[in-house]
């Protein structure tokens, strides 16, 4: 077993112990790590006439296994090589995590949830996850490496197999805790659901550029029989397929093919309102910098916007 570096297992510890209620910004950090690599294939591709990628073809897979209590996030981008897995993942690579390291340290023993504004990366995994398995090959590379660790002391590194270039980081999570008087519970068995899942991948990764995919269950009529009686009612049955769960384009940038109603269905979820906007304005700037903006005017008008202060 190797050993974290000392710096790496604070960060560990403030992960595996803390108590922020959105512990569920793991996932967005994972998409964010599968979505870089996935950028830096095809940067890599551009210059190496051996890296072959077919268009479109950069994509990153959730899979929930409630019978393993896995949950794995697949990319098929650049992966690692021995040296990079032991670089990357045995010590903190990112300055995002240094920061909220140090944020941490500022307002210990406060109630601030400060770990959604930062980067926290890779060891966030550890704050949902008992085991972290992360099987990789590199671009260019024969070989996979299996990288595990239960975010304690250490990791091992060792070979394993994958067809393609890629990463799979397979996360098996922490048994659920029963709330008690004092303290609330954690189900950690919810990071397995469909509908939470698309939910979390909706929220923190919908403009990823990347297609996020998963396997979901969907409910279809069965045909009518030939014979079907007169009274015949509708049969169903659950099927599943591969859906596309992110939007990718962010809205602002789609000018021309927007619907008013795409527009208003952005502004009420990202804006909290229960109102259609009174008016959207569209911006495109072009010049020393290059901007889109969307402005909405509420439906309603705030009421306090005749307060002085306001
Ligand atoms: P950051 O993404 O900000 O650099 P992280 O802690 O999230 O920090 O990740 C650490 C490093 O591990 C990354 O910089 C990257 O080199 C490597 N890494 C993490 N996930 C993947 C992945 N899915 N594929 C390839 N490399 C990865
Ligand atoms: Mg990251």
């Amino acid at each position: 077993m190797r050993k974290f570096k000392t710096e790496s297992k604070k960060l560990l510890d403030l992960m595996i112990n803390s108590i922020y209620t959105n512990k569920e910004i793991f996932l967005r950090e994972l998409i964010s790590n599968a979505s870089d690599a996935e950028d830096k294939l095809y940067l890599k591709s551009l210059t190496d006439s051996s890296i072959k990628l077919e268009e479109d073809s950069l994509s990153i897979r959730v899979t929930p296994d409630k019978d393993a209590r896995t949950l794995t996030i697949s990319d098929n981008g650049t992966g690692m090589t021995a040296d990079e897995l032991e670089a990357n993942l045995g010590t903190i690579a990112h300055s995002g995590s240094e920061e909220f390291k140090a944020a941490n340290a500022e307002h210990q023993g406060d109630d601030v949830d400060i770990i959604g504004q930062f980067g926290v990366g890779f060891y966030s995994a550890f704050m949902v996850a008992s085991k972290v398995r992360v099987v990789t090959r590199a671009a260019g590379e024969d070989v996979a490496h299996v990288w595990e660790s239960d975010g304690l002391e250490g990791y091992t590194i060792e070979d394993g197999e994958r067809d393609h270039c890629g990463t799979d980081v397979i996360l098996t999570l922490k048994e659920d805790v029963e709330g008690t008087d004092g303290a609330e519970g954690e189900r950690y068995s919810r990071y397995l659901e469909e509908w939470e899942l698309k939910n979390l991948i909706k929220q923190y990764s919908n403009y990823v550029r990347h297609p996020i995919q998963m396997m979901v269950t969907k409910s279809r009529q069965k045909p009518k029989p030939e014979d079907a009686p007169e009274d015949y009612k509708p049969e169903y049955e659950d099927y599943t397929e591969l859906e596309t769960i992110n939007s990718m384009t962010p809205i602002w940038k789609k000018r021309g093919d927007v619907e008013q109603k795409d527009y208003d269905e952005f502004y009420k979820s990202a804006f909290h309102d229960w109102e259609d906007p009174a008016r959207t304005i569209t911006f495109h700037a072009e010049g020393a910098l290059e901007y889109d903006a969307l402005l909405f005017i509420p439906g309603k008008a705030p009421f306090d916007l005749y307060r002085k202060d306001y």
